[in-house]
């Protein structure tokens, strides 16, 4: 429990409706700009992570059987409240998370078009009908609800990933039970609350916040039958490995290391300017975003660190209330000793450190999490800074000989979340992306996130489980296909007993 007495409010959760303190276990949620915490999040106890599958299991039945063009106007009418909201959202995504506003207006946006993608549900879940199977014989596949389903999610999107899950899920007729990051927990409760004022019946999504307690009740729980996970790679083999055992559904997400390969014959400065939103928007903190850049020959290697270094010194470090600013801090003080043992570790193995962000200091901010860009020159593939995730503004330069050695290394690597290509050779960007074991690709675009009627995942240790999360995926993850055979037997077609497996003749 923290007893600072800056602290002011306490993050709950929200359980058929209604906003439930159980304050018995709390932690702090600190502002990463500023070092500070205002605001505690209360950890839900096995008991209260229990009533809130328990209302979700009440709401069940009506919700199901509510019409899909009735549970699609409720995720029309949040996509307004949502915009209406905006503002409010990514300033709370900001104070917790540290990125920069315009950063979570757009991780917002993006949240909200996989809400208005969830307003198609009638169309989605039409099925699929034949008629005259057989003789008089008609048949059909739907697609039911599960039941009550649940989804845990990472602290890097705190809006976005959440609205992956559940407004799908609810769209195709099932309750939800959301466990969001307990580091910037407030966008989704706030985000649950307008689901409610949209019309959203209670119980129909409930939101619990908390830790391991949590997330292990709902994992072990028989009445939750599909876990949707979207987190680091360990936990989300855990999540993957309990949620099978004890019999769910599940799709868990995982991390990433993302490799960018540029070519001899790519529009350098193009690739460049991309290349410094991809690594050190949101300080690195997407699970898309490019830590590794592989350059083909020397010469391109020479030319990419050149320009790099050079819009490196232009950017701007602070806090992310400042839109001016590039860079926000990293979400937590851990997280930020930790990447900076990283870039020390690059140091140590031998790989170059070109740009060095460690001594960043914010004027006003002396306490908060800042860090620089850094960048490496010769990193190899042994080293820790290439293998492992670093998840921060540490962007490191492979040098390969040519794009066969380059394809090599993503493909060894052991995971396969997204990656691209720089190059203006078309025959060189398709072999690329017929052959690269990786589960979304780029060609000139550097994160090649799929848009919400698209469906997102990586390949390898990147992602557990067979369906990727949001976009037609989600349709047949969060429903049961069930194929109905039907035959009016009429006078004209009655025939005797068959003892033979028919086939259509
Ligand atoms: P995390 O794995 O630490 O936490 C994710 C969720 O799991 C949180 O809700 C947390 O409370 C819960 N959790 C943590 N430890 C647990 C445990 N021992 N048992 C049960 N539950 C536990 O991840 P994070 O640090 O919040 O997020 C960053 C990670 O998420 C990065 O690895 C990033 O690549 C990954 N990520 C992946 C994707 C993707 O689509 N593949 C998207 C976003 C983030």
């Amino acid at each position: 429990m923290n007893n600072d007495k800056n602290v002011t409010s306490t993050v709950g959760h929200l359980i058929d409706g209604k906003i439930v303190a159980d304050t018995a276990r709390t932690q702090p949620v600190f502002n990463p700009a500023t070092g500070q915490s205002t605001t505690n999040v209360a950890l839900a106890s096995k008991a209260t992570v229990e009533e809130a599958i328990a209302s979700a299991e009440k709401a069940f039945p009506a919700w199901r059987n509510t019409p899909p063009l009735k549970r699609a106007r409720v995720m029309s009418k949040l996509k307004v409240l949502l915009e209406e909201n905006a503002d409010k959202i990514a300033a709370l995504i900001t104070a917790e998370h540290g990125k920069v506003l315009a950063d979570a207006h757009g991780e917002l946006q993006r949240g909200i078009e996989n809400v208005e993608y969830a307003s198609y549900a009638p169309e989605l879940l039409k099925g699929e009908h034949s008629r005259n199977v057989g003789p008089n014989i008609d048949s059909w596949s739907e697609f039911q609800a599960l039941g009550v389903t649940a989804g845990i999610t990472p602290f890097n999107f705190p809006a976005m990933v959440p609205l992956w899950m559940w407004p799908m899920a609810v769209a195709c007729g099932n309750t939800f039970v959301l466990k969001p990051s307990e580091r910037d927990p407030s966008s989704a409760l706030l985000i649950a609350q307008l689901a409610l004022e949209a019309g959203l019946p209670p119980g129909v999504l409930n939101v619990v916040n908390g830790d391991k307690e949590a997330v292990d009740t709902l994992l072990q729980d028989p009445r939750v039958k599909a876990v949707s996970f979207v987190g680091s790679t360990p936990i989300a083999e855990y999540i993957y490995a309990e949620g099978c055992k004890n019999g769910k559904r599940v799709q868990a997400l995982g991390g990433a290391k993302n490799h960018a390969i540029v070519m001899p014959d790519a529009d350098i400065s193009n690739a460049v300017t991309a290349l410094m939103g991809a690594a050190y928007g949101s300080c690195g903190e997407r699970c898309m975003a490019v830590p590794l850049v592989v350059t083909i020959g020397d010469d391109t290697a020479d030319k990419v660190i050149e320009a790099l270094k050079v819009e490196i010194s232009k950017m701007k470090v602070g806090p992310g209330t400042d839109n001016s600013n590039d860079m926000g801090p990293l979400v937590t003080k851990q997280h930020f000793e930790k990447v900076k043992a990283y870039v020390d570790a690059g140091v140590a193995e031998g790989a170059k450190l070109v740009v060095d962000g460690r001594g960043v200091k914010v004027a006003g901010h002396e306490e908060g999490y800042f860090l620089g860009a850094c960048l490496f020159d010769d990193v190899k593939p042994g080293m820790k800074i290439y293998q492992e995730e670093i998840f921060g503004p540490v962007l490191g330069v492979v040098r390969a000989k040519n794009l066969q050695e380059a394809m090599k290394l993503i493909d060894d690597h052991e995971y396969g979340n997204g990656t691209c290509i720089f190059t203006r050779d078309g025959e060189a960007a398709r072999y690329f992306t017929d052959h690269i074991q990786v589960g979304m690709v780029g060609v000139n675009v550097p994160l090649p996130v799929p848009v919400a009627y698209h469906s997102f995942g990586g390949w390898k240790r990147s992602l557990f489980g067979d369906l990727h999360a949001y976009g037609p995926d989600a349709v047949r993850f969060y429903t049961k296909r069930k194929t109905i055979t039907q035959r009016w037997p009429s006078a004209g077609v009655r025939e005797g007993t068959m003892f033979s497996f028919p086939s259509s003749r």
